[in-house]
């Protein structure tokens, strides 16, 4: 049984075609809680916050329920549930899973061999974030579940990080070292700092590292676009999510006023952000509905 190779099969996308990072969430929560205590059992409706918040933090815009992958990741070998009855799972419906008591943990097998080779959990967890989260989001993904993982990385891994800093180079070029949403240019000495080139459409869901999927942003702004507070519309226009509340000053000044201002870049000849990157990352990682133009 290769669990690295399980790891990485569990799906991506639902049948309509919407991210669907359920089961991955669940897999890190429970690899996260077997690191804390190998023999426990998750009690769904002891875990059903946590996950819940965790799904409408790093899932797409719609509603969605923790039974779902509670009950689902069954079918992939790696999760087990039993309830006050006996083994199984009740399904989906979340009065079922806690009337009966419904607990899940990772299956014996996979415990076992988690057990037996100590690097294994790492390696799990590296494939969850690598195949399903923007880089940004996995420092912030493992300290929301309380995953403790090593630095060291698999040696597959240095070819990504090569990749990425020719990436950086090239977009942040081409957006002449300014945030495309703020202008933000700060530098020490020459070297330029706070700014990142973010990818559009997730390298983890085909992003390619071409000019026309990347932006040249701040930290600020990388962020708040990766977690879909912020989004590229139309007339390469910025959209900024009404679930977004900030009411000082600066939030104020720094994401509110953004709304409807045009993206800044990239310089004259370059190719900007392609549309159907633009619209992947509006439909897949942009939460709820933009607000409208602010007026200064
Ligand atoms: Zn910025």
């Amino acid at each position: 049984m290769d669990w690295v190779e399980r790891t990485a099969q569990l799906r991506q996308w639902t049948r309509s075609g919407v991210r669907a990072p359920h089961k991955p969430l669940l897999l890190l929560y429970a690899l996260s809680r077997f690191q804390q205590d190998s023999e426990g059992a998750l009690l769904y409706s002891a875990v059903e916050d946590d996950l819940g918040r965790l799904l409408t933090e790093y899932g797409p815009g719609n509603r969605t329920t923790p039974a779902y992958p509670f009950h689902h990741l069954v079918s992939d070998g790696v999760w087990e549930v039993r309830t006050e009855r006996g083994p199984g799972s009740p399904g989906t419906r979340v009065r079922e899973l806690r009337a009966t008591g419904a607990t899940g943990r990772l299956t014996p097998e996979l415990r076992t061999a988690l057990r037996r080779e100590p690097s294994l959990l790492g390696r799990m967890a590296r494939v969850l974030l690598d195949l399903n989260f923007t880089p940004s989001l996995h420092g912030e993904l493992c300290e929301a579940v309380g995953l403790a993982l090593e630095e060291a990385e698999a040696p597959a891994l240095s070819a990504r990080r090569q990749r990425d800093r020719r990436m950086r180079e090239m977009v942040l070029t081409a957006y002449e070292y300014q945030c495309a949403f703020c202008g933000y240019d700060g530098r020490i000495g020459a070297v330029p700092v706070g700014l990142e080139a973010a990818h559009v459409r997730w390298w983890a869901f085909d992003g390619p590292d071409d000019i026309e999927n990347g932006l040249c942003l701040c930290s600020l702004h990388h962020k708040l676009f990766d977690k879909g507070v912020l989004g590229i519309g139309e007339g390469h226009r910025i959209l900024v999510s009404q679930s977004f509340v900030g009411r000082s000053a600066a939030a104020r000044e720094h994401v509110v006023m953004l709304a409807g201002r045009p993206v800044i870049g990239p310089q004259a000849g370059v190719r900007p952000v392609a549309a159907d990157h633009r619209s992947w990352h509006t439909s897949q990682v942009f939460h709820g509905s933009p607000r409208p133009a602010a007026t200064d």
